[in-house]
């Protein structure tokens, strides 16, 4: 993963989509401090409802577009989890995520797991591993019961 610059958050995200040839917009900027604000791994949908209460006229194309440019710049990841929509994470540091059966909510596990460990693991038939994902899932504490 690229390196980002240094400065405030709003520089950093400037430089960031000018080095992946993205402009950098008003409402580039909302979206961005909205889903760095969050850990909640919004979608899309969810970031539009959201970012409209700020900025009325955003369409949620606009939203779509903003969202791949961030993770084309590298200032945010688009998640590998199994579910519904897409979801999007404002920190690109590795971390694991855990999601809910139920009502499909996803947070960030606290600790690391062995990576050298799943490396070390090899298929039956010959495979060429070149990466994995790794999804925990089970209940939040809300449907716990
Ligand atoms: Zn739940
Ligand atoms: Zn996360």
């Amino acid at each position: 993963m690229r390196a980002l610059p240094e400065g405030t958050t709003e520089e950093r995200l400037r430089s960031a989509l000018e080095a992946s040839g993205h402009r950098h917009t008003a409402q580039r900027a909302a979206i961005y401090h909205y889903l760095k604000g969050v850990t909640t791994h919004p979608t899309a949908d969810e970031i539009f409802t959201q970012v409209r209460e700020v900025l009325p006229d955003i369409s949620l194309a606009t939203v779509y577009k903003a969202l791949e440019a961030f993770v084309e710049s590298g200032v945010a990841r688009k998640l590998p989890l199994g579910g519904g929509s897409a979801r999007y994470d404002g920190r690109t540091d590795d971390h694991d995520h855990v999601r809910c059966l139920r009502c499909g909510k996803v947070r960030d596990v606290v600790g690391a797991h062995d990576s050298d460990l799943i490396r070390g693991l090899d298929s039956e038939e010959g495979f060429e591993i070149l990466d994995y994902r790794l999804e925990l899932i089970g209940y939040c504490p809300d449907c716990q019961n």
